[in-house]
This record gives C-alpha cells, sequence and structure tokens, in this order.
C-alpha cells in the first residue's frame, strides 16, 4: 500500500514533526530550480482528487497511536499540497482525532484562490514561499506555470492573511546572480511587508537540486538582507556548510560545543543556556558539525538531542534525519 505518512522526522524549523504527503511524486504547478525532490514530472494547475482521503486519515490515525510526542503534523512532500482537492477535508478529518497542531508548507500560488484560502485556514500554522516579485525572476527560478501570475501570488498572500487566525511564515529562497540584485530585493521587500508574516525565514541552496544553474547565495547576502529589512522579522535558516561562512567563527565556541556534547547528550536550548548564545548562533556550528559527522541528531521522547558521532543510534529507536 502506498504510505501517505513519514517519520517522524526532526525538523529545524517544527521540531519532531509527523510528514503527511498527499500529491503524487513531484506534481506541482513549479518546477523550482533548487528543489531538492528533483524536476518536476507533472506541472499542473488543477486542483484534483489524488487518493481517497479516508486512507490518509487512517494512515495518520495508525503513526498517531504508534507516536506520542509529535509536535505538529504537517502537510509537505515532493509536490504541492494545495493541489488535493481533499485538502481542508483532511485537515478537519485531523482535528477530530488530535489536538496536535498542524503544519502546511506550501508554495502558496493557489492562495489567490478562496476556496484554498478556506480550505487551509484550518491548520495552525502555514509556511508559504515566495522567491520573487516580479514575474521574470518568478518564471526563472521557480519555472512556474504559465498561469501563473506573481502579482495575483502576492495578492492572494495578503488576503489570507487578514483572514488566518494561526501563524504565517514566509520562506524565502535566495539564489545567486537571479533573485538576489538590489532591485528585485527591494520589491521583496514590499510584498513581504504587505503580507505581514509572523516570520520571514531566508534560506539558500544547502542540499543537491534538481537543476544545475543555481548556485546558493551566500551568508553575507543574507545577514545584508535580514539587516536592511530590520523593521521585519527575518531569520536565516540556511544551513551552514563551511566553518569560513560563520561570520564571527569562534574556536572556542566550536570546542565548548564539541565537549559538552561529548559528556552528555543534549538539546540545543540545553547549549543555549550553557553557552549563552542563542538558537540561531549554535545551530550555525552545529550545522559544520553534522556535516563533518562529529555530530548526530536523535529524537528521544519528545526531544531532539545531539551526541557524538560515535554513538550510534539504538535499534528501532525514531528516526535520525532531518528535514525542512
Ligand atoms: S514548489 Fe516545492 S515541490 Fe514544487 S518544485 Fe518548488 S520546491 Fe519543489
Amino acid at each position: 500500500m502506498i504510505k501517505y505518512v513519514f517519520g517522524p522526522v526532526a525538523s529545524r524549523r517544527l521540531g519532531i514533526s509527523l510528514g503527511v504527503d498527499i500529491i503524487p511524486y513531484k506534481t506541482c504547478n513549479l518546477d523550482c530550480l533548487y528543489c531538492e525532490c528533483g524536476k518536476t514530472t507533472d506541472l499542473t494547475c488543477t486542483r484534483q482528487r489524488f487518493m481517497e482521503p479516508r486512507i490518509i486519515l487512517e494512515q495518520i490515525k495508525e503513526a498517531l497511536s504508534q507516536e506520542s510526542h509529535i509536535e505538529y503534523i504537517t502537510f509537505s512532500g515532493s509536490g504541492e499540497p494545495t493541489l488535493n482537492l481533499d485538502i481542508g477535508r483532511i485537515i478537519s478529518g485531523i482535528k477530530e482525532m488530535t489536538s496536535i497542531p498542524i503544519a502546511v508548507i506550501t508554495n502558496g500560488t493557489l492562495l489567490h484562490l478562496k476556496e484554498v484560502r478556506e480550505e487551509i485556514s484550518q491548520a495552525d500554522l502555514v509556511l508559504p514561499s515566495l522567491d520573487a516579485a516580479s514575474d521574470d525572476i518568478f518564471s526563472r527560478i521557480n519555472k512556474s506555470h504559465p498561469d501563473l501570475k506573481i502579482e495575483s501570488i502576492i495578492e492572494g498572500l495578503i488576503q489570507f492573511r487578514e483572514m488566518f487566525q494561526g501563524k504565517i511564515w514566509l520562506e524565502i529562497f535566495i539564489a545567486k546572480n537571479i533573485n538576489d540584485t538590489d532591485d528585485e530585493i527591494a520589491k521583496l521587500y514590499e510584498a513581504a511587508k504587505k503580507i505581514n508574516p509572523d516570520k520571514i525565514q531566508l534560506n539558500s541552496l544547502d542540499r543537491p537540486p534538481a537543476y544545475d544553474d543555481i548556485h546558493p547565495a551566500d551568508m553575507k547576502t543574507l545577514e545584508k538582507i535580514m539587516n536592511d529589512w530590520n523593521d521585519l522579522p527575518v531569520e536565516i535558516i540556511k544551513r551552514i556548510q563551511k566553518r569560513n561562512e560563520i561570520s564571527s567563527f569562534s574556536k572556542n565556541l566550536e570546542n565548548n560545543i564539541l565537549n559538552t556534547i561529548k559528556r552528555r547528550p543534549i538539546t540545543v536550548e540545553d547549549l543555549e543556556v550553557m553557552t549563552g548564545k542563542n538558537k540561531q548562533e549554535l545551530f550555525k556550528y552545529i550545522d559544520v558539525l553534522e556535516k563533518e559527522q562529529k555530530v548526530l541528531h536523535k529524537i528521544v521522547e519528545d526531544k531532539i538531542y545531539y551526541t557524538p558521532f560515535s554513538v550510534p543510534p539504538k535499534k528501532n529507536e525514531p528516526g535520525t534525519s532531518s528535514t525542512n
């Protein structure tokens, strides 16, 4: 039987998250250059019933009966979830079975449709993306379906903000020499200001992309945007790959983190208390140490712990993969 539910996985943004994938592989109305799931094979704007909602709800129920420490049930996966005509029905079905918050990761392109806004407004957290504010850049970075127009997408996001009671975290992916010009960044700023999300998360490439002609923005570019947009709630979520990407790299802090993790498994919240540094700063070091296989994260009970890489996860212990 096809599995529509995956995880739980440790997610940087959402903690311990049970994933729900309600779209056939790479069915999307965008074909983003940076997509980590590969090239879109079915580029469509047509909303459809892809599978029987009852089967998805049964699988979620089954997963919830086996896992008790899930922080979010998250609609994500390898396509655009709002293309599924039944998303509203599935969200309300989940709401009837659990009080665990529901998150929807969406490209936001169908929010100009009133019915889509209403359907996903039942969620607790919506994470739309917006990588361009002009049509030429939109079609370049997102290789968008020809029916989509950026002005209408931005308008949809603004209207959704006006009616949605939950939280909106807007993700903006910055790619070198594509959407990082002063002109496009200024337009994105105006759009973000009007959308008025609870958070703006700047991201860039840190996993193999679908297409070769895209390159990551460097940390300096992201930090400049964050500083220039200081009247908006901006944070950076890009994974740091190398030490020299950490603008104020401290060997002492890295040693401190490593030594603490060697003594006992530890959460990032513990590290915040012990080092006096905030999560954002600590994750820069943890990303490098994980990439170098010096540190590993594990989900135990309701928390994400960091341990030395040499301690393998116990058999049957929950997953150690990371998404989002
Ligand atoms: S919207 Fe998401 S799933 Fe669709 S192509 Fe872009 S990154 Fe991939």
